[in-house]
């Protein structure tokens, strides 16, 4: 059967409130999203035909602020998938301490058999379905899988018609030419890279520590081009070709040059072909492709001292006992993959002001976030003799219970 995740996501809370001694009443209201909007939406297809989906809005929590979180458009798509992101969301705003809930947004649609006309209407049906229950204060959206900021953009423009003022903070994620932020592009990688040298630090590991990196995508690609950069050595990287492996330390940028022809990193003649990027002489893994890639099947080769999940879930329940046993640091998600939403929330501060930072001021203020971020979980990882994402846990669900209980 397969694991619904919003029943992994209540598990996740369970654990947690034995560990915090979550209050009860506070416990029992994180059971269910605050409010869940569904709505069928109908657009015209480019036959001239209509074609009516299914569309989602779970606002999870907002005791510390608006929620937050993207929209979905995908195949896969479930009630179940749509209120577990809330939730996590509703924890990852909450660990790097950003005064923001969490939300999450989907249509059920394959939009890469969508026209551009088609996405665009579909965009705009899914603000008029839900324009009331959105807004700077109430809930701000964001890219997710398969949407992008030309869709932000489009969505904007149509809750600006609908409420007939600019409100530019309502969404993020947008283009730079209506109220983007420098440097939210990458912003998810930076705050990875961020993360992983306060990590680096802890273990004693060097500049010369051995990366090898899942999937070639928005995030693993930037991650792996911004740690080459600054001089680590990158051994493996992989897509969903294949992985490519080089002892003495791959070229990076000459890698990405070549993935922008349209062929796998594994076919790059810098290195040589590897089945599993898991099992390659690495100190440091960052699993950065898909949920679920490192089972029990596979957690057994893993020599790494340290993991960094750039992606959202990619350990199975059951493969993180088994990394915690071995005593192997797990970066979890919740805290690796926060500088994205960190970078949305700036965003919307510069949107608020319409006054707009420099790349700099963006990067200086996303490393003071993630860096402390960072610290205070390695304290609750401390303070209750617990793994790195337990320790995140604790912490975010600590924030978010404190503010429900201070509204009284
Ligand atoms: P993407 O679609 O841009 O890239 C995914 C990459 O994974 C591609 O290179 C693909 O080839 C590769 N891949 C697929 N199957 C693979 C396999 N079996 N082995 C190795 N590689 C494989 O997606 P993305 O935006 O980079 O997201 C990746 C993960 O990061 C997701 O879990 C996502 O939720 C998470 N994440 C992304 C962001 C962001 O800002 N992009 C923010 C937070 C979390």
């Amino acid at each position: 059967m397969r694991n619904e995740p919003f029943q992994n996501a209540l598990e996740q809370l369970a654990q947690v409130k034995d560990l915090i001694k979550l209050d009860e009443a506070v416990y029992k209201k994180l059971q269910e999203p605050k409010r869940l909007l569904e709505e069928d939406i109908t657009i015209t297809m480019d036959n001239g035909e209509s074609k009516t989906f299914k569309a989602y809005r779970s606002q999870f929590n907002d005791a510390r602020g608006p929620f937050k979180g993207g929209i979905r458009f995908h195949p896969g798509v479930s009630v179940s998938e749509v209120k577990a992101l809330s939730a996590w969301m509703t924890w990852k705003t909450a660990v790097v301490n950003l005064p923001l809930g969490g939300g999450k947004g989907g249509v059920i649609v394959d939009p890469k058999i969508l026209s551009a006309r088609e996405l665009e209407a579909l965009s705009r049906a899914y603000i008029r379905a839900f324009y009331k229950f959105l807004g700077p204060t109430i809930d701000v959206p964001a890219p997710d899988v398969y949407t992008t900021p030309q869709i932000m953009a489009w969505m904007l423009d149509e809750y600006e018609k609908l409420v007939g003022y600019h409100a530019p903070g309502m969404i993020t994620g947008k283009p730079l030419s209506v109220g983007g932020s420098r440097g939210r592009g990458y912003s998810t990688a930076q705050g990875g890279v961020y993360v992983l040298e306060e990590a680096m630090k802890k273990l004693s590991l060097g500049q010369d520590a051995k990366i090898a990196i899942q999937g070639f995508g928005n995030a693993g690609s930037f991650m792996a081009k911004l740690l080459f950069k600054d001089g680590y050595k990158i051994v493996a990287v992989s897509d969903s070709g294949g992985a490519v492996y080089n002892e003495a330390g791959l070229d990076v940028e000459a890698i990405d040059k070549h993935k922008a022809t349209g062929k796998s990193v594994a076919e790059f003649s810098g290195g040589q072909k590897v089945d599993d990027i898991f099992s390659v002489e690495a100190d440091i893994l960052v699993p950065a492709a898909l949920e679920n890639s490192i089972t029990v099947d596979n957690v057994n080769a893993i020599k790494a001292k340290l993991i960094v999940e750039l992606a959202n879930g990619p350990i199975t329940p059951e493969a993180d006992k088994i990394l915690a046993a071995k005593n192997i640091l797990v970066v979890p998600d919740i805290l690796a993959n926060a500088g994205g939403v960190a970078v949305s929330y700036f965003e919307q501060v510069q949107n608020a002001y319409n006054y707009y930072w420099s790349e700099a001021e963006v990067l200086e203020k996303l490393k003071i976030i993630m860096t402390t971020a960072f610290n205070e979980v390695w304290e609750q990882k401390d303070k209750y003799q617990t793994t790195m994402r337990m320790g995140a846990y604790a912490l975010a669900v600590g924030r978010v219970a404190e503010a429900m209980k201070d509204r009284g």
